[in-house]
């Protein structure tokens, strides 16, 4: 198995990688959607069928801890996981579908900077989630 960006950044944090840790690293990324940890079971499940889910649990959490992936909440009550990468972006959620839409927008980005110098701080980071259901495409859509 080639190593993936995960593991390299686990085996830079000093992470001890079992055989089964990699697995769940290599699930992580490669995936290019939002999965829960159920589906991280899923999909490592299909590599590895020993892999429990209590394990994919703990080492998700531990990623998380090392800052290696980012947990999301978007707003179904499960959290998804996604790998922290160097390019930000936002979401954009359809509550019918449960589609997830990542964004890039630089009027926001400014935007927040403004809002939060106005109140006298530096921005170190922002979370923003939109949820949104799709338009009718029959209907007049003027909003
Ligand atoms: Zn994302």
């Amino acid at each position: 198995m080639p190593e993936n960006r995960i593991e390299r950044l686990c085996i830079e944090k000093g992470m001890k990688m079992t055989e089964q840790r990699r697995v769940i690293a290599r699930v992580l990324s490669m995936a290019d959607d939002h999965p829960d940890v159920e589906e991280v079971y899923r999909r490592a499940s299909e590599m590895d069928p020993k892999i429990s889910i209590a394990t994919v649990y703990r080492t998700v959490r531990l990623f998380e801890e090392a800052k290696i992936v980012e947990r999301h909440d978007f707003g179904d009550g499960r959290s998804r996981y996604e790998e922290v990468t160097d390019e930000h972006h936002d979401h954009l959620i359809d509550i019918q579908s449960g589609k997830v839409i990542e964004f890039q927008n630089q009027e926001i980005e400014v935007l927040q900077k403004k809002i939060a110098k106005k109140h006298g701080m530096k921005l170190v980071g922002h979370r923003l989630e939109l949820f949104g259901v799709p338009l009718d495409p029959s209907a007049d859509n003027k909003e």
